[in-house]
């Protein structure tokens, strides 16, 4: 256990990502590298970390977005409630005059879980912490052979990863267990055992039993919802909505869509009346417990749209947070 933390050290300042926001890991980078991280893979992340910097370097400048435009600068990223509460926390944090730096405190910020909240301790204010998350448990069984799963499981990788980082700077341990979970002790039976600075302490790797650790959980299937999604014409201009302030997706904008198998049916629930349909393909999109499988049809209106429809040109609609389920109809529609 004692040579843990400094093998993983010496194979961190050789072998680390090197990655932007590491170079400067203010608590407001690393609030907002983690925030998108979450659910979204450092590639794509990357591409879109100083677009978001670019627009909003400071906290002060990110709480002064509205929430349109924060959607807006989200989109591609997924999952947009985390774009939402990162703007909420930039404002609770500005009208504070303070960055919280305890656990008790980061957690009162919206959208800060126990994995954020104790990445920023150990992150950017080096305070004793160790953020445990999916690839972490598993490094974790496989060091141990441990049986465990679900939250007992993570309660012990804790408990072992905070003995083993002694009085060692928990920033850079942080990283580089998070480096090792996802470069080095890969899932799926693909560890690379030949790299790891952990070896000699795994006892999984000594066993030949890498790849039994973690023990599998079952998983429920997904649920399959068939949706009917419509780009509807009306005078030159293209309706759209806005979906509810609560749920999935919410408060971003949408193609009119409807549950069902029949488009006819779909469109008399949605009251939208057009004339004939031309069937465009066939998408789909999962989401963490839900997979939408998504029939594209294209029409025009007989009848302007009732209240609660936007109807509008190109250029407008490109101004929209339309998020990446559906992307098939903006490529369509001509408005990506
Ligand atoms: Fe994972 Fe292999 Fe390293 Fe063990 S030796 S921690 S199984 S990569």
């Amino acid at each position: 256990m004692d040579k843990l933390a400094p093998s993983l050290l010496s194979w961190y300042r050789q072998m680390g990502r090197s990655l932007p926001w590491r170079d400067d890991p203010s608590p407001y980078h690393v609030l907002l590298s983690e925030t998108m991280l979450q659910q979204t893979r450092v590639a794509a992340v990357l591409s879109r970390y100083h677009e978001i910097l670019k627009v909003a370097p400071t906290i002060e400048d990110l709480a002064s977005l509205k929430e349109e435009e924060m959607l807006k600068l989200w989109e591609g990223l997924g999952y947009y409630s985390r774009a939402k509460n990162l703007r909420k926390a930039a404002i609770q944090i500005q009208e504070s005059a303070m960055f919280p730096d305890d656990y008790e405190g980061l957690r009162k910020l919206p959208g800060v879980g126990e994995y954020t909240a104790k990445a920023l301790l150990a992150i950017a204010f080096h305070k004793k912490a160790v953020a445990v998350d999916g690839n972490l448990e598993r490094v974790y069984s496989r060091l141990e052979m441990s049986e465990k799963e679900g939250p007992s499981l993570r309660k012990e990788a804790e408990a072992y990863f905070l003995e083993a980082l002694g009085d060692e700077d928990p920033s850079p341990f942080n990283q580089a267990l998070m480096d090792i979970g996802e470069l080095v002790c890969l899932p799926n039976g693909a560890p690379r055992c030949g790299e790891c600075p952990l070896q000699a302490l795994c006892k999984a790797h000594e066993a030949g039993k890498e790849t039994e650790f973690p023990k599998k959980k079952s998983r429920s299937a997904k649920k399959i919802t068939l949706l009917q999604v419509f780009i509807l014409h009306f005078e030159g201009k293209t309706v759209f909505r806005i979906r509810p302030e609560k749920g999935l997706l919410s408060s971003l904008a949408e193609f009119p869509n409807a549950s069902g198998e029949s488009p006819e049916e779909a469109l008399s629930f949605l009251g939208l009346k057009a004339g004939p349909l031309s069937f465009l393909g066939h998408g789909s999109h999962a989401f963490t417990h839900l997979r939408w499988e998504m029939d594209w049809h294209e029409g025009e209106l007989l009848l302007p749209p009732p209240e609660g429809y936007l109807l509008l040109g190109k250029e407008e609609a490109k101004g929209l947070p339309i998020p990446s389920a559906f992307s098939f109809g903006k490529r369509k529609a001509g408005i990506l």
